[in-house]
């Protein structure tokens, strides 16, 4: 094939040789793009290309989309169980049986010396859904320990939460193509273009067709920021303060949606009593944002025929994080924004299967929105599972990021991690790697052998990734797409269904096989959609082989209206219309009130900047996969840091010059940026390099979700006189 100048030196795109294309869903972020991987004669994947027809990305891919194939030969993988001695020397290879017998002795053994929640389970959002399902049914049904989360409490408990506070359930609302209906958007400390690029091009695409308004709320200058026609450059951490004003001024001057709120809602006088507190003039003091600004932005959502709210760790990765999307769920309610094409208010998600996770993994319940705190839920799970449901804890017990600390005070004994390398992810990972060593046995559940934690651990088990196997993923706007399995996972790694299967069967030995473990994905899926039955997470109408056809299906998409020959995904575009009511037993939402206290780290004297964390479009979370794909690590090799360059100047650092970043957990070295990107008393660097941003992250947990907030904290700076050390420092932060 030539392009461009085709007479004279044209460019030529290499025939792959692709003998056949495999469909898949996207395993990197939430959006879900419909993906087809090209195999060549000998099976191997040699291209990849968005998928035409698929509503969601309607043929288009990301660049870590187009490398993806790529995956599949990257250096790092594991390929055979390892375990150490009991001295805790060096790793032996060994086979699955020994590994996994000696999984199930060392679990039961903690728990029977230190109590059946003495041993955690953390798993992730990267696995498919029917692995969850599994993993949920052996933890709570055979293992039965209540410390058990997964590491989407790092990117999107506060959005659980908070839609649980307003509307009785977790469950985004709205859709992508609101963007085609929306007369307003606003954007809460999400930059779109970088983070989901597809759905930024849906949202392009609708606003150039239709012109809406674009006001994007974000401390930083983000590209999106820059695209925007409102930009609101707001204090960190102060969301709430913004949210309280903003309904302030509607109260005030009568435009809340009246009718909508008596009929739907509860707590409005609360609600008003509250933010009657935050009038613009004092609001502007707090949050950053002047007086007018705020009237403008106010009256221009509520006057909004329909507007939209959509967010991502700006607002989940706070001390408010839950309060965060309340105060949006409360503008969304007090305007009529909920349930109606473009009046919205939508989390975008982070890992590709968060909703997953959130759905059917029972990490905070039971499947399918299922509590533990609910008897009739408890028992409905236990009879459905062969389980005595005496056997299921009343409530949730410890979260992810109390899970450390219950490490360090001697709570929790061993570790079993899945598809998440807390060495990378969590906050002040120096402290992580001091609560890792304590503890008394670690498995390591991994695609890759290389990734930090496998250090600490006593047995790393490697595991198939992505499209090595077969399953479904939910996207942010809950629609289920399947993966198919493209190729062979490499040497005697398995798929983490298999390696779930093969250690739930050495559980239910001890009870007569009581509990049934179908082996088969499909089958297993079938199993999630009869739990599904009458439950707001409907998916009892599709199937894997429907949900390829129709290239993804939007829950709920229920068996009467497969059965009715309904074609989906008629119903499932949008929570809380007319057929979905809220989830609150008298199927009202909640107006919340949310008082603002004001608990960051905030800077000071001796660490006068704010450090601010966040994603870059070429690489995902740690790097573990796009670290190794030459074509995404080659426009981001090296950790860095935007800062001001009035603030350069002041301290006489140089752009391009390494600089050590100290907060009061470590430091790091990074390269200055310089950019007006960031303002003179706050620096961004990327969370993607290895033993750089964490080190200096503080992580407070916000109270309802427990997430930690990564993106308020104080630093200060010190230039670096001697460059080729610091560059060597920095060179092993690209480490993977
Ligand atoms: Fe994959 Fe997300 Fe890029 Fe789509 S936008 S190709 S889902 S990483």
């Amino acid at each position: 094939m030539l392009f461009g100048r085709y007479k004279k030196n044209p460019i030529k795109i290499a025939d792959k040789q692709v003998k056949d294309w495999k469909y898949a869903t996207c395993g990197y972020c939430s959006t879900g793009c419909a993906i087809e991987i090209g195999v060549n004669e000998a099976g191997k994947p040699v291209a990849s290309r968005g998928v035409g027809g698929a509503d969601v990305n309607r043929g288009k891919l990301c660049v870590k989309g187009i490398f993806e194939h790529e995956l599949f030969t990257s250096a790092g993988r594991g390929d055979q169980p390892k375990m150490r001695n009991e001295f805790h020397e060096d790793y032996q290879e060994t086979t699955w049986d020994t590994a996994l017998d000696r999984v199930h002795k060392e679990i039961r053994s903690i728990q029977e010396k230190h109590g059946p929640d003495s041993f955690a389970i953390l798993s992730t959002g990267q696995l498919l859904t029917e692995e969850f399902y599994t993993l949920g049914k052996l933890t709570r049904g055979l293992i039965g320990t209540n410390t058990y989360d997964g590491n989407t409490t790092l990117c999107m408990a506060s959005a659980v939460s908070g839609y649980k506070r307003s509307f009785g359930s977790d469950g985004p609302p709205g859709c992508y193509e609101d963007f085609e209906h929306t007369d307003l958007l606003i954007a809460w400390g999400s930059n779109l273009p970088e983070q989901h690029p597809i759905i930024y091009w849906r949202m392009k695409e609708a606003q150039e067709k239709r012109g809406f308004p674009l006001i994007v709320i974000d401390p930083r200058v983000t590209m999106y920021a820059q695209m925007a026609d409102i930009h609101l450059p707001i204090t960190p951490g102060t969301d709430i303060v913004l949210q309280n004003a903003m309904l302030n001024v509607i109260f005030a001057e009568g435009l809340e949606d009246k009718d909508y709120i008596e009929a739907n809602t509860n707590g409005l006088d609360e609600l008003k009593a509250e933010v009657a507190n935050y009038d613009p003039i004092t609001a502007a003091k707090i949050c950053g944002i002047d007086e007018g600004t705020i009237r403008v932005v106010a009256r221009l959502y509520a006057k909004a025929g329909a507007a939209m709210s959509i967010w991502t760790m700006g607002i989940n990765q706070s001390t408010h994080g839950s309060d965060g999307v309340v105060g949006i769920n409360n503008l969304s309610l007090c305007t009529g924004n909920i349930g109606k094409p473009g009046g919205t208010s939508l989390s975008i998600t982070g890992q590709c299967n968060a909703m997953g996770t959130r759905e059917w993994s029972s990490c905070s319940g039971l499947p399918g929105y299922r509590l533990l705190e609910v008897p009739e839920n408890r028992e409905e799970i236990g009879q459905f599972w062969n389980v005595d449901p005496e056997f299921f804890p009343k409530k949730r017990g410890l979260v992810h990021t109390d899970i450390y600390p219950a490490i360090e005070t001697g709570q929790v004994k061993g570790l079993w991690l899945i598809a998440t390398n807390p060495m990378s992810s969590m906050p002040n990972t120096e402290r992580i790697r001091k609560t890792l060593e304590k503890l008394d046995f670690l498995v390591v559940q991994d695609s890759y052998a290389d990734v930090e934690t496998t250090q600490y651990a006593h047995m790393y088990l490697p595991a198939a990734t992505w499209a090595e196997k077969e399953g479904c993923f939910t996207n942010t706007e809950r629609r289920v797409n399947i993966v198919r399995k493209v190729t062979d996972a490499p040497g005697n790694s398995q798929s983490d269904l298999w390696i779930f299967n093969e250690v739930a069967k050495r559980f239910n030995a001890e009870n007569g096989d009581a509990v049934n473990f179908p082996e088969k994905s499909a089958d297993i899926f079938l199993e999630m959609g009869e739990l599904s039955k009458g439950r707001l997470v409907n998916i009892s109408g599709m199937n894997h082989d429907l949900i390829e056809k129709q290239r993804g299906i939007q829950w709920p998409y229920t068996k009467e209206q497969a059965d009715a020959g309904e074609i989906p995904p008629q119903g499932g575009k949008r929570l809380y219309t007319e057929s979905t009511t809220f989830s609150y037993p008298d199927k009202r939402a909640k107006l919340i009130p949310l008082p603002f206290i004001n608990n960051n780290e905030v800077p000071d004297e001796e660490y006068p900047f704010w450090l601010n964390t966040g994603r870059l479009v070429e690489h995902f979370h740690g790097r573990t996969k796009t670290g190794k794909v030459a074509n995404n690590n080659k426009y981001s090799p090296t950790p860095f840091m935007e800062i001001n360059p009035d603030a350069a100047q002041a301290l006489g650092i140089q752009h391009g010059e390494y600089v050590r970043v100290i907060s009061r957990r470590s430091d790091a070295v990074v390269m200055a940026q310089c950019t007006d990107r960031v303002s003179k008393n706050a620096v961004f660097i990327p969370f993607h390099f290895h033993d750089c941003a964490n080190r200096l992250t503080l992580g407070l947990l916000d109270p309802y979700s427990r997430q930690p907030a990564y993106k308020q904290q104080a630093i200060r700076l010190e230039p670096i006189s001697d460059q080729k050390a610091a560059a060597l420092l920095n060179k092993e932060s690209r480490k993977f």
